[in-house]
């Protein structure tokens, strides 16, 4: 990833109405803004969408909210990797402006009971592994949107069901702000780079690999000219058994826009996997155009 030194180190904010008084100003000046919404823990993934919005954007807001309410009891909230240090020095380098970072009593004051019932591409694969994840995820990014007031915001390819949701949400309800998904940035085996990825110890790791592999394969399939979305299907659970990845939450080739599981391949689909190795939960997919 390039790094631009010689710009100034992004502003770090804490509270809503610093975020606000800052947003204001910029608005005024007629700054095009860019909002990248993240968790932290950042890698190259989380860089290019920062990237990408400088080039389309005059400054660009990235925030980092580990937000408790899209997790459920018995997954990772604790353990999920929070490094803001590193991650400041990171988006010093990559020109952001502001980096929003709050504390949970600023985004779920005492007596928060708002929620978003999120659409209906919110119910399969993801929405069945995690019932309650996409309504803690559509909450949460409703309001950065509302305390942000971005022209655009940036979210990544890998995780496609979520990029839908945004998408969704945002044309029901009309949100004055246009959504970019961006390509899946992916270490140099293949595998889709992710905070998660830091859980796995070498030997889970040599295993995950094979997640991307499976897609890869099912890909030059597609590019053969396969047709028949079963035929994939069983491809990917192939190379997934292969590599002794015993806890396949899910392996599916749908349409992209409703997630429809396909019999054939139309022109378009996509292919998404979700697995379990170790104790680490991963996702990844490739869309077939
Ligand atoms: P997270 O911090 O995991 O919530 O991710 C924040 C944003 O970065 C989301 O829009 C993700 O889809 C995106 N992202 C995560 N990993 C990658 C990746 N490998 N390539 C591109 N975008 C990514």
């Amino acid at each position: 990833m390039v790094t631009d030194v010689s710009h100034p180190i992004p502003r770090l904010i804490h509270t809503v109405d610093e975020l606000r008084a800052a947003v204001a100003s910029e608005r005024q000046l007629g700054k095009r803004i860019g909002l990248v919404p993240t968790m932290g823990a950042l890698h190259d993934g989380h860089l290019s969408l920062v990237e990408i919005s400088n080039q389309e954007c005059d400054i660009t807001i990235a925030t980092i909210f580990v937000n408790p309410k899209q997790f459920s009891p018995n997954e990772d909230l604790d353990k999920y990797p929070r490094t803001i240090e590193r991650d400041l020095k990171l988006l010093a380098h990559h020109r952001v402006s502001f980096v929003f970072a709050p504390t949970e009593d600023q985004i779920y004051p005492a007596g928060f009971s708002t929620f978003v019932d999120p659409p209906s591409v919110a119910l399969p694969m993801e929405g069945k592994s995690r019932p309650h994840h996409f309504r803690g995820v559509a909450t949460v990014v409703l309001k950065l949107f509302n305390l942000v007031q971005a022209d655009v915001a940036y979210f990544g390819q890998k995780d496609y069901q979520q990029s839908l949701v945004i998408r969704r949400m945002v044309d029901d309800l009309a949100l004055p702000i246009t959504i970019r998904v961006c390509p899946i940035i992916r270490e140099q085996d293949g595998m889709a780079m992710s905070s998660r990825n830091q859980y796995l110890s070498t030997e889970e790791r040599g295993q995950a690999v094979a997640i991307s592999r499976a897609l890869n394969e099912a890909r030059q399939l597609v590019e053969a000219g396969e047709r028949d979305a079963d035929t994939l299907r069983t491809t990917l659970r192939r190379v997934l058994e292969q590599a002794e990845i015993s806890k396949i939450e899910y392996v599916c080739i749908v349409h992209p826009e409703t997630l429809d599981e396909l019999d054939q391949i139309g022109d378009a689909a996509i292919a998404l996997i979700a697995v379990q190795i170790g104790k680490t939960r991963l996702i990844d997919n490739c869309l077939f155009k």
